[in-house]
């Protein structure tokens, strides 16, 4: 398939903010995308040539794009980036440069999205002596064969910034529309689905078994091909694959043991929540692979985990997840995530820092073994499997603790006793319930003293002046609404002036730094990269930001490496913490009426 016909797409795609028409636009060139490309073009329409389970990511240094660019046009290197300085945008740049050029020089021959896939990838995984002169030539030979407006797109997608505004949601709905739904009644002038009661219900359950289908396999080519060649058939008998990540079941919140109760029904089972980050373990004999909650494969930072999963875990083949939690090695007690944190990220030194900093891993549930998947076992029963295959080895792994309960007060005193322990609160898990991949069902919920904590995205800052200069010291932070980022408010307290005593503003800046994508005198535009937890008194509705909301006196807790761009807080989320908080006031406010 020609990729110019994808970069037509792209044109389409760019020159409209409305979800509804970037998926019609979506739709129409999944369902005319030969089969043999369908593949390649999705991955390229997420700006990638990876499926989201595949470890390797995009990412290629910006002086080596100037030089090939500089190859394939002729331009020189500081002429280039003179411009690359005016426009922010190396697309641009090469885009405007080829254009010049070709008039000249350069012939062009179509290239195929084929092409341009194979080269990105080779470029991506390509190492050892010699390979930058490969890449190079890899890169440049793109260049030379499109288009200019190819040579934008081919030079974004290889920075991984395509800016096409079409996350997972467009490209979920796009597919369903183009596979299952395609007459579905989208009333381009209102720019609505026009869809009775009766339809839309049957519509969202559609979409959510699609999405399903999604957080099983990870892999919208997956999903695309299953649906196109099978239609609703290719949603059922999913495959989990022992060594491919799925997304992991989420927990919604109760605002006390007797509302967790409530939510999950009794008797419930009720479990430490331990504060330390998620790993959903993969072992296949004696390989092992651990991957963070955003699916991370992490496995060659915890070689110590590796080990014990090796010795320890009884079953040939399962996938179990769990919270792997920092330890003292002296007292044994635990230690707080953001001591451990680090070794989330270290490539380097890691047995040094596995032996600072030790693991303790808590295995809390099964989604399968030894070729059996288990997502529809009622938790309960899952349970005793798991304590079958996971012995309790002291500092090293154990079941998660747990208490099956009715009785509030004995569930109240288990609440007490994990946090004397030093845990964050508990979790209470309905013992009928099936594993929910990736979603915020209410299968469980998480009980914990403070509620009042939102995942924001860091999208902007301000330079900080004096003895500040060269940090970042005030944070934009945005939350989520559908597929944009709403600006919430401006974080600057609970950063440290020193690195000994937490995480400090040189090193946030230092994380940011690469990122910054705009400046205007002391303001930063900051790409949506860097989320952080933020605590705050109150939720203020407020004119100043884009959401609508503004945080009073918002505090930085934590950064939050092991949460992605689908984590962050959502409007609706934010609304629901506003009007619950107008509850709580308009409680006070009821008590002390009577009162006069
Ligand atoms: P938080 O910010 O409160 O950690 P979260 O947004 O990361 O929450 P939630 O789904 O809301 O994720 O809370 C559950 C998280 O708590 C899990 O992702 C897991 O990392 C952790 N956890 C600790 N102990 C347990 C346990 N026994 N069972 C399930 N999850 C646990």
């Amino acid at each position: 398939m020609r990729y110019a016909d994808l970069c037509g797409l792209y044109d389409a795609l760019a020159s409209t903010t409305k979800r509804l028409e970037k998926t019609r636009a979506l739709q129409i060139f999944l369902q005319t995308t030969p089969k043999e490309s369908l593949r390649h073009a999705i991955y390229l329409c997420q700006g990638t040539v990876f499926a989201s389970h595949e470890k390797e990511k995009i990412g290629v240094a910006d002086r080596l794009i100037l030089k090939a660019l500089s190859i394939a046009t002729g331009a020189e290197e500081s002429e280039l980036e003179k411009s690359w300085k005016e426009i922010g945008d190396l697309g641009e740049v090469a885009r405007s440069t080829i254009q010049k050029k070709r008039q000249s020089t350069l012939f062009s021959q179509p290239l195929t999205i084929e092409k341009v896939f194979d080269n990105i990838k080779r470029l991506v995984t390509m190492e050892g002596e010699g390979s930058v002169e490969k890449k190079l030539s890899l890169i440049a030979e793109l260049l030379t064969s499109g288009s200019s407006n190819e040579a934008k797109y081919v030079i974004r997608t290889i920075l991984g910034d395509l800016r096409l505004g079409v996350g997972d949601g467009v490209l979920r709905d796009a597919i369903t529309w183009a596979f299952l739904y395609p007459d579905v009644p989208y009333n381009t002038e209102k720019n609505v689905l026009d869809l009775g009661e009766e339809c839309r219900k049957k519509y969202d359950a559609i979409i959510e078994e699609v999405q399903s289908a999604y957080d099983i396999l990870n892999d919208f080519a997956d999903v695309a091909q299953r649906l196109r060649d099978r239609g609703s058939e290719g949603l059922r008998n999913m495959p989990i694959h022992v060594g491919r990540p799925l997304k992991v079941m989420l927990f919604q919140k109760a605002d006390s043991v007797a509302d967790a109760k409530k939510q999950v029904g009794a008797p419930c089972a009720f479990e430490y929540k331990y504060d330390g980050f998620r790993l959903q373990i993969h072992k296949n004999g004696d390989t092992v692979a651990l991957f963070t909650r955003r699916l991370e494969d992490v496995t060659a930072q915890f070689p110590d985990i590796v080990g014990v999963v090796q010795r320890y875990v009884t079953a040939k083949q399962c996938i179990i997840d769990a919270e792997a939690v920092g330890i003292d090695p002296e007292s044994g007690k635990y230690r707080a995530f953001q001591e451990i944190s680090q070794r989330i990220k270290r490539r380097y030194n890691i047995d040094e820092i596995a032996q600072r900093f030790p693991v303790e891993i808590a295995v809390f549930d099964i989604i399968a073994k030894d070729g059996r998947d288990l997502l529809t076992m009622p938790f309960g029963e899952r349970r005793k499997i798991l304590e079958t295959i996971v012995p309790l080895i002291p500092r090293a792994m154990a079941p998660s603790k747990m208490f099956i309960t009715d009785n509030e007060s004995a569930a109240q005193a288990f609440y007490q006793s994990s946090l004397d322990a030093g845990n964050e609160g508990v979790m209470a898990k309905s013992i009928s319930a099936p594993y929910k991949p990736g979603s915020r069902v209410g299968f469980g919920v998480k009980v914990k003293p403070v509620m009042d904590a939102l995942d924001l995205v860091i999208v902007g800052g301000e330079w900080g002046e004096g003895k500040r200069a060269g940090w970042i010291t005030s944070f934009t932070v945005a939350c989520k609404d559908d597929d944009t980022l709403k600006e919430i408010g401006r974080v600057g307290t609970g950063i440290k002036e020193k690195s000994e005593e937490g995480v400090s503003f040189e090193e946030l800046t230092n994380l940011l730094r690469p990122h910054i994508v705009g400046e205007s005198g002391r303001q930063v535009t900051i790409k949506p990269e860097i989320i952080i937890e933020v605590h705050y008194e109150e939720i203020q509705v407020s004119p100043t930001y884009a959401s609508g909301f503004a945080l009073r006196f918002p505090r930085f807790v934590r950064l939050r490496d092991d949460k992605s761009l689908d984590d962050v807080s959502t409007l609706s989320q934010v609304q629901d913490l506003y009007d619950d908080q107008r509850g709580r006031n308009a409680n006070i406010d009821d008590a002390s009426d009577g009162l006069v």
